[in-house]
């Protein structure tokens, strides 16, 4: 992002595009998926269940993923049918997925009865969690690391720090378990999405314990603490999915000096806290800071009033 580096003299910014992975308009859940679906497609399943908010990329992700493999695709999705379906909702519905309304329970506390309905209709549901966020989903992580560092090849220098956003925890699982197999030394900063009560530090927790058991899944011996973790928490503003003036000064930021978009969830507020960081001189002028775009576009139709 050289003229948005430029403009903030420095640090030296990168951005990686999962914004382009390829799925029905991108993003990060597309390379848990890969994983998580070759698993069920390995146990002989017929269809999908997976949770999310309305506005899911993970849901949209998954819905893609089924129709090209003609797969049955089952939502569960918090809140309940809006009159006008809009951004990824949309996208859900065009992709053929079956939507369950499931009320306060965006995070798929209903799924196991939704499974259960399945398998009495004699179908074989596999069942991926919230956000794909298992210690196989999150192999898709581990490997985007390696890609990262075949991208930037022996000429660059590997970034100093990442930063990226973090909810369900298996983008920063993977993207840790991936340093440590690579022997990077960088700083892996999460930007905590979701304020959940007083739940950052059980966020870390998570994020840890799914670090250990991905590393366990590739028979890597290593034992993360939950200090190898770093999560900011301070750009959660009102909570999931309420759009303030950080993420709209974000979008505006990455849209007018590079005609990236943003999303106005995740990877805005994510943005915004690390331009927040670097004005604060969290990071050295000479160092490379990468972006990592975990995608989201669609949601921005969804939330126009608020941008
Ligand atoms: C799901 C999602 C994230 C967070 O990734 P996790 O692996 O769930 O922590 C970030 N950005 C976007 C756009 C997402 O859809």
């Amino acid at each position: 992002m050289e003229r948005l580096s430029r403009h903030l003299g420095g640090p030296r910014l990168l951005i990686k595009r999962d914004d382009q992975t390829g799925l029905a308009m991108g993003g990060n859940k597309t390379r848990k998926l890969e994983y998580l679906i070759g698993d069920a497609i390995r146990q002989g399943h017929d269809c999908l269940v997976t949770a999310g908010a309305a506005q899911s990329n993970h849901c949209r992700q998954t819905a893609a993923a089924a129709a090209q493999l003609g797969l049955g695709c089952h939502l569960v999705l918090g809140g309940s049918a809006p009159n006008v379906r809009n951004g990824n909702l949309l996208l859900d519905h065009l992709l053929g997925a079956i939507v369950h309304w499931a009320g306060e329970a965006r995070k798929g506390e209903t799924i196991p009865q939704i499974a259960a309905d399945l398998r009495a209709q004699g179908l074989s549901p596999y069942v991926i969690p919230y956000g794909g966020s298992n210690p196989v989903g999150s192999l898709g992580f581990v490997s985007a690391m390696f890609e990262l560092d075949g991208q930037l090849g022996p000429r660059n220098k590997f970034p100093n720090s990442i930063v990226f956003a973090s909810s369900s925890g298996g983008t920063q699982a993977g993207l840790v378990v991936g340093a440590t197999l690579l022997e990077k030394d960088v700083s892996l900063v999460g930007i905590n999405i979701d304020k959940g009560e007083t739940n950052s530090p059980s966020f870390v927790d998570h994020v840890t314990s799914l670090a250990n058991a991905t590393a366990k899944n590739l028979e890597v011996h290593k034992e993360y603490q939950s200090g190898d973790i770093i999560l900011k928490s301070e750009y959660v503003g009102d909570g999931y999915g309420v759009v303030g003036e950080l993420e709209r000064e974000a979008i505006s930021m990455a849209a007018r000096f590079e005609g990236i978009l943003l999303d106005p969830v995740y990877t805005a507020r994510a943005f915004g806290g690390m331009l927040d960081m670097i004005l604060k001189r969290d990071f050295s002028k000479g160092d490379t800071i990468l972006f990592w775009h975990t995608g989201g576009s669609p949601a921005i139709f969804a939330y126009a009033e608020d941008l």
